[in-house]
């Protein structure tokens, strides 16, 4: 298995991670190989399914291009301060371009105990690596930002949780790994080199046209703005919006206890350790803003004159709302098949949806059924609906035609229901891949009907549902 890595994180200064060769593993089995991904990045298929290949994604044959690493960064973890963190159940192999020739991190999680694995074991098991295996890839087909999965194999090894599991190793990709937890980092032991190299590593991946730090802290602002208002747009619950698991780039990232709502409950939460709902669904655009707040402040010491930086950041940090409301309209706009701004168009949404969540709508499936004649049936009281419509109708007249077109487009018809991957993941443990297998293929089409695949549409029974998700680590 030759591949040919490149290493601009590893070149920078040498207290930014810690050399970490992952830990062999007793008998790995490939689980799933994303065909498309491995394109993309312009690896060689068949040469990941050999046996020199699975070596590789299991961590037991590193390739001489490879430099394994672990990243060091810090965050604030439900809002308390933790000054050191880092990869501790992750490796970075190095990086390939891909075919785009963008940049990309090609990194083992579950690969074993690191330096910064405080407590932990390093390790991951099946749960959790297909959870983020299909969720992620869900997120990419559905046109959100995100880190990729390239594979998972299974390590023939038992991992302890609650129970003991199937341990099992994800390879991620992603546009770089770089944290806001990651300028914490640095911000906090006052290192202001390290802060200026990775300002300039951060602005020459993923921000070229940025003029410094504080164009830097506006346009990650920007992005993460854009990003929040499409997980809005979903119905996606991060789950753990810590400073750690925010990316510089504006992409998902950290699949822990995430998930997709069904029925459209404002402030849900699913994550079995977020107590107070701090990461809740309709929380999430503001802690973003708490998060970014960090992330200005972790900058401020390269920010020059500090009183005017100071007065600047926190003006670029008070735009976060005002960026995130014009991005969740234009998505929410588009999904009720509006191309046209109205001034009545908030409150024609904010109708729809306090409809919605007092009649137990499902989310995906309700703004779906719009483009045909079954969204009433979505609501437990249908005239809640029939009400609503009488002024979307109002409203569509005018509005060009192709109306159904829209609305399949703006959309999904599938989602990666949380009942469903419990299922996949139920499955898997008794060796069965069939129903991950399913799940994936199907969403990588989210927005097409798959009359084959209506099943998947549906929400759960009350028997099927899950209420909470676990971090899983
Ligand atoms: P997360 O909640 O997944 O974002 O992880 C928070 C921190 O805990 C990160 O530094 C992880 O590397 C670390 N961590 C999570 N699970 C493990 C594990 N099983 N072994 C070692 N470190 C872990
Ligand atoms: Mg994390």
């Amino acid at each position: 298995m030759s591949i040919a890595f490149t290493h601009s994180y590893a070149d920078l200064p040498p207290h930014f991670y810690t050399e970490q060769p992952p830990s062999p593993v007793v008998d790995p089995k490939l689980l799933f190989l994303n065909n498309a991904l491995a394109q993309e990045l312009q690896l060689d298929q068949a040469a990941l399914r050999s046996a020199d290949g699975i070596a590789m994604l299991a961590g037991n044959h590193v390739p001489d291009s490879a430099r394994p690493l672990a990243q060091v960064y810090a965050g604030h973890q439900f809002g308390g301060w933790s000054p050191q963190l880092g990869d501790g159940r992750a490796v970075l192999l190095g990086e390939v371009i891909d075919r785009h020739g963008t940049r990309q991190d090609i990194q083992l999680k579950g690969s074993g105990p690191t330096p910064y694995s405080r407590m932990g074991d390093g390790r991951a098991w099946l749960g959790p690596v297909l959870r983020e295996y299909i969720v992620s890839e869900a997120m990419a087909s559905l046109g959100v930002p995100t880190t990729r999965a390239l594979a998972a194999v299974s390590t023939g090894e038992t991992v302890l949780r609650e129970a003991p599991f199937p341990g099992a190793i994800l390879t991620r990709v992603a546009i770089s790994h770089i944290r806001v937890g990651t300028f914490q980092y640095f911000a906090s032991r006052n290192d202001s080199a390290a802060l200026k190299a990775l300002t300039e590593h951060v602005i020459a991946r993923h921000y070229p046209d940025a003029t410094g730090p504080m164009d830097l802290l506006r346009q990650v602002c920007t992005a993460q703005a854009h990003l929040i208002a499409q997980w809005m747009s979903l119905g996606f619950i991060h789950g753990v919006m810590n400073t750690d698991n925010c990316h510089v780039a504006g992409i998902t990232i950290d699949y822990g206890p995430c998930a997709f709502m069904d029925t459209y409950i404002p402030d849900k939460v699913f994550s079995s350790i977020d107590q107070f709902g701090r990461y809740a669904y309709n929380n999430q655009p503001e802690i973003v803003v708490w998060n970014l707040a960090q992330f200005a402040t972790s900058l401020l010491p390269i920010m020059g004159d500090r009183d005017a930086a100071i007065e600047e950041a926190t003006e670029v940090i008070h735009t976060i709302p005002d960026t995130f409301q014009a991005a969740w309209l234009a998505l929410f706009r588009a999904k009720i098949g509006l191309t046209t701004s109205q001034s009545g168009d908030m409150q024609l949404l904010a109708d729809l949806m306090t409809a919605m969540a007092q009649n137990q709508a499902d989310f995906t499936n309700t703004f779906r059924a719009l483009s045909g004649d079954k969204a009433r049936d979505a609501f437990t009281d249908p005239a809640a609906f029939d009400t609503w419509e009488t002024n979307w109708r109002a409203r569509l007249a005018s509005e060009p035609d192709g109306l159904a077109e829209r609305l399949t487009k703006a959309n999904p018809a599938f989602i990666p229901r949380n009942h469903r991957i419990e299922q996949a993941i139920q499955a898997a443990l008794t060796g069965d891949l069939a129903p991950a297998q399913r799940l994936i293929d199907t969403l990588t089409r989210p927005f097409e009907d798959q009359p084959d695949a209506a099943d998947l549409r549906r929400p759960p029974t009350d028997e099927e549902a899950v209420r909470q998700t676990f971090c899983g680590t």
